[in-house]
Parts: C-alpha cells; sequence; structure tokens
C-alpha cells in the first residue's frame, strides 16, 4: 500500500529535519497561497521575495514552487 506524503512530510523530506523555522515558513507560505487563491508555481507564473536565508526558505520553496533555480526566488537580504 503507498500512503502518498502530506505536504508537510515533503517539506520536511526538501529540508532534512523539523525546526521552528521549517513550520513558520510552511505556515507563511500556506497563507500566501490562501491569500492569493491559486496554485503552486508551475512554470513560474509566480515570485517569491525572501529577506532571509532561514529554514523556512526551504517550506517556502516547496509550498510555492518559487524556487531559486527557476530564478522566481529571490533573495534580498
Ligand atoms: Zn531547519
Amino acid at each position: 500500500m503507498c500512503m502518498e506524503k502530506t505536504l508537510w512530510e515533503r517539506v520536511v523530506d526538501f529540508h532534512g529535519h523539523e525546526c521552528i523555522g521549517l513550520a513558520s515558513g510552511y505556515r507563511v507560505a500556506e497563507a500566501a497561497m490562501d491569500a492569493l487563491g491559486d496554485g503552486r508555481d508551475i512554470d513560474e507564473e509566480m515570485v517569491a521575495v525572501v529577506e532571509n536565508d532561514s529554514c523556512a526558505v526551504d517550506a517556502i520553496q516547496v509550498v510555492t514552487g518559487c524556487t531559486l533555480g527557476k530564478g522566481n526566488l529571490i533573495f534580498r537580504d
């Protein structure tokens, strides 16, 4: 039997561990997705701007689909 992982489990897999920073990024990303009312980024139709390089950013990448590699995650320290 194959159980699909929850979004939180996928965030933890990506980040490597559970921590408060990851949890806060997860909550912020979910709130943003609820407010935007749109789905996860697939082809760079969304841009996320982050202002630190904390654990939270990994959750934002997984939840929103905005990544440094795609160029739609902007890091402004
Ligand atoms: Zn962490």
